[in-house]
C-alpha cells in the first residue's frame, strides 16, 4: 500500500540511506533510474533545508512522498508550505483531474475554449461550460469570473485572464491580480480548496521563473491576510515547471 509521509526529514534521510543500501545489495548502483531518484531526493532534501531555514514566519514546510510497500520506490507527491491554517501545495499533474472545490482556467478575454489549459478544461467539462461562458461577456486581463464545473470533478471553474508577457512593469501586477481576484472570488463563493495552473507561462509567454515568484508571493500574501481558504494547489504540467516553482517557494520573501 502506498503511504504518505509528511514533515519528516529524518524519514527522507532514512529512505535515502535505504535506497543506497538496496542499490548496493542488488549491485545496481549504476542503474540510471535509481540514480535519478537519488538525485531527486538530494534536491528535495536541499529544498527542505532551505525552506526550513527561511521559515521565519512560522511557515511550515510540507513534503509528501509516495513509497511502495518495500519503501523502495520513492516519488515526490507534493511539496508545500503552511500559511496559518492554509496550505500552499505544488504538484505535478493535470488541472482537469483535480477534485478541489474550484479549478482555475488560464482563459482568454473571450472566455472561449482555445488551446492549452483552457482547451483541456473545456474538453473535460463538456459543451455546457462554453454555453455558460459565452453569456458572461468576456473577462478583462487580471480579472476573474466563476462558472459551474459541469462534467469536471471540481464543482466550479474560476476563469482568469493572465497577461501576454511584454517585459513591462504591468506584467507582474496583472499576473498577481489573476491570483488575488481568483482567490477573492473563491472566498465570496464559500470555496475552501482551489487548484491553479501556471497562468500565462504557456501561449502567453511569461517566463516560468518570473511567473512562479509572482504567483507564489500573491497567494502567500492573500492567505496571510484572509482566512477561509484551506488549500491552494499549483498543478504544474511538467517536472521542470515543478522544480522552478519549488525553488521559487523556497525563496519567498
Ligand atoms: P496561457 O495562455 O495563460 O499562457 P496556457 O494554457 O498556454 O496558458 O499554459 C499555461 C500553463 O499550463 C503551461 O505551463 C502549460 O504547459 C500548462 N498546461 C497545459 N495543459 C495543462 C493541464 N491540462 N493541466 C495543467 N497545466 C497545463
Amino acid at each position: 500500500m502506498p503511504e504518505s509521509v509528511n514533515h519528516l526529514s529524518q524519514i527522507i534521510e532514512e529512505m535515502r540511506a535505504r535506497m543506497h543500501d538496496t542499490a548496493l545489495d542488488k549491485q545496481t548502483l549504476v542503474d540510471p533510474e535509481l540514480l535519478e531518484k537519488s538525485r531527486k531526493l538530494d534536491r528535495l532534501i536541499n529544498l527542505y533545508h532551505r525552506i526550513n531555514r527561511s521559515g521565519s514566519r512560522g511557515e511550515e514546510i510540507i513534503l509528501e512522498l509516495t513509497l511502495d510497500q518495500n519503501m523502495e520506490v520513492i516519488e515526490m507527491s507534493a511539496v508545500g508550505k503552511k500559511i496559518g491554517a492554509a496550505k500552499i501545495e505544488l504538484v505535478v499533474g493535470d488541472i482537469t483531474l483535480q477534485d478541489t472545490d474550484a479549478i482555475v482556467n488560464a482563459a482568454n478575454n473571450r472566455l472561449a475554449p482555445g488551446g492549452g489549459v483552457s482547451g483541456a478544461i473545456h474538453r473535460a467539462a463538456g459543451p455546457g461550460l462554453w454555453e455558460e461562458c459565452r453569456k458572461l461577456g468576456g473577462c478583462a486581463t487580471g480579472e476573474a469570473k466563476i462558472t459551474g464545473g459541469h462534467n469536471l470533478k471540481a464543482r466550479h471553474v474560476i476563469h482568469t485572464v493572465g497577461p501576454v508577457y511584454s517585459g513591462s512593469p504591468g506584467d507582474p501586477v496583472q499576473l498577481g491580480n489573476c491570483y488575488r481576484n481568483s482567490l477573492q472570488l473563491a472566498l465570496q463563493n464559500g470555496l475552501k480548496t482551489i487548484a491553479f495552473p501556471s497562468i500565462s507561462t504557456g501561449i502567453f509567454g511569461y517566463p516560468v521563473d518570473k511567473a512562479a515568484a509572482v504567483a507564489l508571493q500573491a497567494v502567500r500574501d492573500f492567505l496571510a491576510q484572509h482566512s477561509g481558504i484551506e488549500l491552494v494547489r499549483f498543478v504544474l504540467f511538467s517536472e521542470s515547471d515543478f522544480e522552478v516553482y519549488s525553488s521559487a517557494l523556497s525563496k519567498l520573501a
